[in-house]
């Protein structure tokens, strides 16, 4: 009786571990985890699309992420943000005009320029730059690609919904940088197109360093009165040290 009672149990465990095996193997049907996992996607397609970046970026992108390295950017002179260079690392590819992407308002003035990341790991310039077009009520000026390619989305002297506030959105210019996981740590290529996009802009439009901002950098006031900070980009408000590096890193002066 004992023998066939352990003969059970193991013969549970095997069916319990198969189970389980299958849970997590593409293709399993179990209703209640496939639903589960099906409304996860379908929120994150409403938000963004899914990545489908070919194989080579992934690649690039997962060995850039573990490298404990600084990217290295030794070589970047003032030669590389001229307004020549620069327009060869940007395309121009311009939002709809529609109240809930491209409003086609004018900024006030030009404060400050502002720093995110998407919040959606592994996604392209151009997946975000169709989120835009879809009128999801957000928008930035340009998204950088994980492989350093720089999307323009509107011109500079109009207003983008990117940072939450009346005062923020009608101020600034903002920049969304694409990253290849949740850490929100950019690639190296999309680092060094981010320097030279910041340090272009500044010599264009006379701005400091000071005047480089995360988005985080602007409260927000809730319905009940609290103040809080958006965590982005995320990788540099985790980091504050890195936030003051791509500071010094950039060219200006
Ligand atoms: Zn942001």
């Amino acid at each position: 009786m004992k023998k066939i009672l352990i003969k059970l149990t193991a013969l549970f465990i095997v069916l319990t571990s198969l189970f389980a095996a299958g849970c997590d193997s593409p293709g399993h049907t179990d209703t209640s985890a496939s639903s589960a996992r099906g409304e996860t996607t379908a929120q994150s397609t409403t938000k963004y699309p899914p990545a489908t970046l070919p194989s080579q970026s992934t690649q690039q992108s997962t060995s850039q992420s573990t490298s404990p390295s600084s990217p290295d950017l030794g070589t970047i002179s003032k030669e590389d943000i001229t307004d020549e260079k620069m327009n060869e690392l940007i395309t121009q590819k311009y939002l709809s005009v529609h109240e809930n992407s491209r409003p086609g308002y004018k900024l006030d003035e030009l404060k400050n320029i502002v720093i995110h990341y998407v919040a959606n790991p592994n996604t392209s310039a151009l997946q975000n730059w169709k989120y835009f077009e879809n009128k999801n009520n957000v928008s930035a000026h340009f998204i950088i690609d994980l492989d350093g390619f720089i999307l323009q989305c509107m011109p500079l002297d109009e207003v983008a919904w990117a940072i939450g506030t009346q005062e923020g959105n009608y101020t600034t210019i903002s920049i969304e940088c694409c990253h290849p996981d949740s850490t929100g740590k950019f690639t190296d290529a999309t680092y060094e197109s981010l320097v030279k996009l910041v340090s272009w802009l500044c010599q264009k439009y006379d701005l400091t360093a000071d005047q480089v901002k995360r988005h985080y950098d602007y409260p927000r006031t809730n319905s009940s009165g609290t103040v809080w900070h958006k965590s982005c980009p995320r990788y540099f408000v985790d980091h504050p040290e890195k936030w003051e590096q791509f500071k010094n890193d950039l060219l200006i002066q």
